[in-house]
């Protein structure tokens, strides 16, 4: 596939970024490296002049950038969802490198549209945020001062990107689907999984809201790994809608 058509499908998504500036600077790194589909979930102020300063050729990315309350939202669509993060997180999903990240994310990006998302300046990625992605990204560095200006590591990742894209663009043949496969699930389709599981769950007692623990962390953890087909989806919700209750309903002749 073409390497226009796979980086146009990144999406970079920026969480609760609290300087226009660095959104500025995170549409110039995205530009110089052929990605233009720019997220932003709660930006503390924008649209900003200061971010288009920072962003100087690049403001047609801020025009177009488009503006989401929560991340959920910025994710719709989307079929794999890449954390950035500085630190192991204990309930984020396994860490890779830029570079490895960076072959998978086009070898998915021939399914489907593909999200790589960055954290707040100043705290990073929340552990809900965390937990929409099914996987997660340390760029490597001086373990006594690991985290990169916000548009400095999004740069590192186009980068990574580009490069790859470019060097060995995957074949349609290198793509998931198979004659049994059916298309990866979209990440709002896998939310309705999470939301059934969990009124499944409440509802039979097996999770007290009161005290859910780290159930549905751990759920989510477990989903996200195995990257589940839209048939699977709906085989599971399914069986969630037939056992509801024991009381059959739902069940197949
Ligand atoms: N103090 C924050 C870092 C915020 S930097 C923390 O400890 O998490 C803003 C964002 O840039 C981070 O949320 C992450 O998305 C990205 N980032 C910065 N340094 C990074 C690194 N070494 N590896 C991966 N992402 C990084």
């Amino acid at each position: 596939m073409n390497p226009e058509v796979l980086l146009s499908r990144i999406r970079i998504v920026l969480c609760r970024p609290s300087h226009p500036g660095n959104i500025g600077a995170a549409a110039r790194a995205m530009k110089t490296m052929g990605l233009t589909d720019l997220h932003l979930v709660a930006p503390k102020c924008f649209p900003d002049q200061e971010a288009d300063t920072r962003a100087t050729g690049a403001v047609d990315l801020l025009r177009r950038a488009k503006i989401n309350d929560t991340l959920p939202e910025a994710l719709a669509g989307t079929v794999l969802a890449v954390a950035l993060s500085a630190r192991r997180r204990d309930l984020g999903p396994p860490p890779g490198s830029p570079r490895e990240m960076a072959s998978q994310l086009l070898a998915e990006a021939i399914n489907g549209d593909v999200a790589l998302v960055f954290g707040n300046e100043s705290v990073g990625l929340s552990n809900e945020e965390i937990q929409h992605c099914h996987s997660a990204v340390t760029i490597p560095t001086n373990p006594g001062f690991s985290s990169l200006n916000l548009g400095a590591a999004v740069q590192v990742l186009c980068y990574e990107l580009r490069l790859a894209a470019y060097a060995d663009a995957p074949q349609p043949e290198g793509s998931l689907v198979t004659a049994f496969s059916s298309p990866l699930a979209t990440h709002d389709e896998v939310e309705g999984l999470y939301a059934h599981l969990e009124s499944n769950m409440t509802e039979s007692g097996f999770l007290n809201p009161a005290q859910p623990g780290r159930l549905m962390p751990k759920l989510r953890r477990l989903f996200g790994r195995a990257r589940l087909e839209r048939d699977e989806i709906n085989i599971l919700r399914g069986i969630l809608a037939a056992t509801r209750n024991g009381t059959g309903h739902g069940r197949k002749p």
